[in-house]
């Protein structure tokens, strides 16, 4: 019985009855963790084929607002007024479509309501927009959010 899948074959039920043994004698972090084991590489690899890089260099946010270099330093974290990271991210990345930084994204654990507000001012300060969805999260799927920051207005 699922409220997920209406249709299930042999290989799903017996992967969910996995699952619920798991649960019974390991707990739910477990479950999450063997869950996430299998789609956190699926995801991160489906993302990828949307024709997105990874950055080699440092996960910066005024890469993606300026398009050039980092500038920040340990003296110089907000340089010039361009912030190094979003509010609340963990686990960074930024993306490059041709080449190019378009896509700041970060897979926090959780947002609260003050990171959330900091996080929409900071878009609206610098022109940039956020998608927060827990589809695009590969770092611990089901635990993470995915949130996505670019440049306001562009099909991505
Ligand atoms: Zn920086």
């Amino acid at each position: 019985m699922s409220h997920f899948m209406s249709k299930q074959s042999k290989t799903y039920q017996e992967a969910v009855e996995a699952l619920q043994k798991l649960l019974l004698e390991e707990g739910l972090d477990h479950v999450q963790r063997a869950a996430a084991t299998v789609t956190s590489p699926e995801l991160k690899r489906v993302f990828i084929e949307t024709g997105y890089t990874f950055s080699s260099g440092t996960s910066c946010l005024a890469r993606l607002i300026t398009g050039k270099g980092c500038p920040h330093s340990y003296y110089h974290p907000t340089h010039q007024g361009t912030p190094h990271t979003a509010p609340g991210s963990d686990h960074t990345f930024l993306l490059l479509k041709d080449g190019k930084p378009c896509l700041y994204y970060t897979q926090p654990y959780g947002i609260t309501w003050d990171t959330l507000v900091k996080l929409v001012a900071c878009c609206q300060r610098h022109g940039l927009e956020a998608i927060i969805d827990s589809q695009l999260s590969w770092w611990f799927p089901g635990k993470t959010l995915g949130i996505a920051i670019r440049a306001k207005e562009i099909n991505v």
